[in-house]
């Protein structure tokens, strides 16, 4: 059985997110999409809501499930069975961080291996970053959440004070 972990804020889940998890879908057996709460860094949306968005968007995909984490990757890695990291990369500036951090990674678990998935060209541009920006003026998001959820992800958009 092959498993891999994905973590990430998905604050909130994208169309860029989900082509990731559907395309390693095909390559694992299992994949645990891991949302991670990290008391440090605010999200817009709570853990729980982020797993429930994922939730809603991989019913079709055997195998894949959501959790939500707290404190060291490798650790949940570990809980979870995962032989593999998985990380999706956007552009040139994204390599960078994230070879440190599986360098790091692979040190401290002791071989746990990180493998990155690039971004087909149409997802390029997506982040959850531009979606809370939009969000926060206003403008539909529409297109760039799947759509499955894109009337809770709007719902559930608090404001923050800038
Ligand atoms: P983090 O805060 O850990 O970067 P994100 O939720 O922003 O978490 O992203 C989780 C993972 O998904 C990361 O590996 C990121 O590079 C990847 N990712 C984000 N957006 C896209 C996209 N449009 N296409 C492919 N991968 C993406």
């Amino acid at each position: 059985m092959s498993t891999c972990i994905y973590p990430g804020s998905f604050d909130p889940l994208t169309i860029g997110h989900l082509d990731i998890i559907r395309r390693a879908s095909t390559l694992f057996d299992e994949v645990v999409v891991a949302v991670l709460h990290n008391s440090q860094k605010r999200c817009t949306y709570t853990p729980q809501q982020r797993v429930e968005f994922i939730e809603a968007c991989v019913g079709d995909m055997p195998g894949v499930r959501a959790i939500h984490f707290e404190g060291l990757l490798v650790e949940a890695a570990r809980q979870q069975g995962a032989e593999v990291i998985l990380r999706g990369l956007r552009m040139e500036a994204d390599y960078a961080s994230e070879a440190q951090t599986a360098e790091i990674n692979h040190r401290i678990s002791g071989g746990l291996e990180t493998l990155f998935l690039p971004t087909r060209p149409a997802f390029t541009c997506v982040s959850s970053s531009i979606v809370r920006e939009l969000l926060y003026y206003g403008v539909s998001v529409a297109g760039l959440v799947p759509g499955a959820i894109l009337d809770r992800v709007v719902a559930a958009y608090q404001r923050p004070a800038r």
